[in-house]
């Protein structure tokens, strides 16, 4: 009988046990807040900055928000971020991707102070990641970790296969599965027979960006399959990386879309701007 990963529950599981964090914090008078930067007007992003606010707001975060126009220059961007990273009373920095064009979205990741940096996107945050030191993770797969453990799927000695190797995805993914002592493969779009990779997976990640490309020849008898993708379908629903209709059947566990992977990268977000109270204490 397959099992749905449910990532609303898990995440709320999760915004709960940060709830308690932080009014804990508070009783010992230490306020956390968050910097959340927009440049532009690009509606997709308008709406995860307004989910990012309203989940600091539901665990006591408070959220300073900078709606920057269009036109605004990468020095301007660059100034603003310094201003932040020297304000003591901010503890973490969040610039929303993607920039407009004539901003270096690298730039402006690489000015953000790695201890404040609570997308884990900073190259120092990244090496951490690499040699096992503490750091700020990225998101989304740092909640996918959460989502497996929180099941109950041990991870360890496992065959792990990951679809894709984007810098925010892919690749922390791989290393935090290593971490967990997986046995780790990494595809791409290069992959020579991508089936017969994928086929031995125990644990499947699939972050591609290609609207249901996942069916379940893809996948071996009583595996566990995470879906990354987010998409719009022909009908304006949302759907993964993954056919879920086909795979659900072959598979032990499945991460639906909506309500998989996708609820616990602001959850892990969040959980990073509580950590780093605890992180610029100890600098
Ligand atoms: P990306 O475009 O940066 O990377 C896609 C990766 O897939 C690349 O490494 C590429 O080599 C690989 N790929 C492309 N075509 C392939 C093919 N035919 N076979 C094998 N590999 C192939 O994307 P990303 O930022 O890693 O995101 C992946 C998906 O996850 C997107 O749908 C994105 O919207 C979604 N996403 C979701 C969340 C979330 O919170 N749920 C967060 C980030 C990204």
């Amino acid at each position: 009988m397959t099992q749905i990963i449910d990532g609303k529950q898990i995440s709320k599981q999760i915004k709960d046990e940060l709830k308690d964090k932080v009014s804990k914090y508070k009783s010992e008078g230490t306020e956390i807040s968050m910097a959340v930067i927009m440049v532009g007007n690009d509606p997709a992003s308008a709406v995860y900055v307004n989910n990012k606010k309203k989940a600091c707001e539901y665990i006591g975060i408070r959220s300073l928000s900078y709606e920057l126009p269009e036109e605004t220059t990468e020095a301007e961007l660059l100034e603003l971020i310094d201003k932040l990273n020297n304000d003591p009373s901010v503890n973490g920095i969040l610039v929303q991707l993607p920039v407009p064009k004539h901003i270096d979205d690298n730039k402006i990741i690489r000015a953000i102070s790695p201890l404040k940096d609570v997308d884990g996107f900073h190259t120092q945050n990244v090496g951490s990641l690499c040699i096992g030191e503490k750091g700020f993770v990225s998101c989304t797969p740092a909640g996918i970790i959460q989502l497996l453990k929180r099941s109950g799927i041990e991870i360890a000695g496992k065959e792990c296969v990951v679809i894709g190797r984007s810098n925010i995805v892919g690749k922390p993914m791989a290393l935090l599965l290593l971490q967990e002592n997986a046995t780790v493969t990494v595809c791409h779009s290069k992959t020579k027979d991508l089936k017969e990779v994928t086929k031995r997976a125990d644990i499947l990640v699939v972050a591609i960006g290609k609207p249901k490309m996942i069916t379940s020849e893809y996948v071996k008898d009583g595996a566990v399959v995470i879906d990354v993708g987010i998409h719009r379908n022909e009908n304006n629903q949302l759907c993964g990386d993954v056919d879920y209709d086909d795979v659900y059947e072959k598979c032990s566990y499945i991460t639906p879309v909506p309500g998989g992977v996708g609820p616990m990268t602001i959850a892990m977000l969040m959980n990073n701007c509580v950590e780093s109270v605890a992180l610029q204490m100890s600098e």
